[in-house]
């Protein structure tokens, strides 16, 4: 079970309270999309359950564990985010190895283990490059390679998207998804995109200044938004 849970939340920046009391449960292999617009806390949020963040209270539970004390490394997730921040100077094979060899994998361990994963995402002809070589579509199928090479438990992705044109952007949200249900991780999607969050989520939370408008299934946001608010985000018919 690889449940991703956020408890009693808050945080401020200085004297400034960006999310409020923020709770939320992704249940083990789910997809759920934090939307809203920008500002509203969505990368904070996500950054806190990373570790990348520090949280003025509350719990983060991954697993059933408290792993608020813990860094990231030892979080047991995996985050793709905007800019694939890719190693530049490095192989797509290196880039794919890097967390094993940190860990002090053997190199047998390694060679097995990047060659699985390249072929999952269809990236076997790439290792030899390196970034600067690939397209947009390809960095992003590296940096989902890289995210999935230590088999985490949980998925964060900050607008992994948004870098790309519309016609890849489609592309690749069927393949993130495909490939999220296919390897079973939970995982917790932030996006502005309502489209995007319609078409890739188990449920979807609408977020509005660090706080929860509704949560619920695509369907049920779209038919019977909870509030203008998100009637006029989603653009259903209130
Ligand atoms: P989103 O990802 O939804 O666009 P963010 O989580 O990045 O929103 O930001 C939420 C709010 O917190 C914004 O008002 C932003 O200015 C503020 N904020 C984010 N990071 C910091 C920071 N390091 N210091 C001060 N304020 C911040
Ligand atoms: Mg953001």
């Amino acid at each position: 079970m690889a449940s991703i849970e956020v408890k009693n939340l808050k945080k401020k920046f200085g004297e400034v309270k960006v999310i409020e009391d923020f709770s939320l449960t992704v249940k083990d292999r789910e997809f759920i999309s934090l939307l809203g617009p920008s500002g509203c806390g969505k990368s904070t949020i996500l950054r806190i359950v990373a570790g990348l963040e520090e949280l003025t209270s509350g719990n983060i539970l991954i697993g059933g564990k408290v792993v608020t004390p813990l860094e990231p490394k030892d979080r047991d997730i995996a985050m793709v985010f905007q800019n694939y921040a890719l190693y530049p100077h490095k192989t797509i094979f290196e880039n794919l190895a890097y967390g094993l060899r940190i860990r002090k994998k053997s190199e047998t361990e390694i060679t097995a283990r990047v060659k699985e994963v390249a072929s999952l995402l269809q990236i076997e002809q790439l290792l030899e490059r390196r970034p600067a070589q690939l397209s947009g579509g390809q960095q992003q199928r590296v940096a989902m390679g890289r995210a999935i090479m230590r088999e985490p438990q949980a998925f964060l992705f900050d607008e992994p998207l948004s870098n790309l044109d519309a016609k890849l952007r489609n592309h690749m949200r069927v393949e993130i998804r495909q490939l999220q249900q296919r390897l079973g991780i939970t995982t917790l999607y932030v996006t502005h995109d309502q489209v995007e969050a319609m078409t890739m989520s188990d449920r979807i939370v609408v977020l509005n200044q660090g706080d929860i408008e509704q949560i619920g299934r695509p369907l049920e946001i779209y038919e019977k938004p909870a509030s203008l608010f998100v009637a006029n985000f989603i653009g259903s018919p209130a």
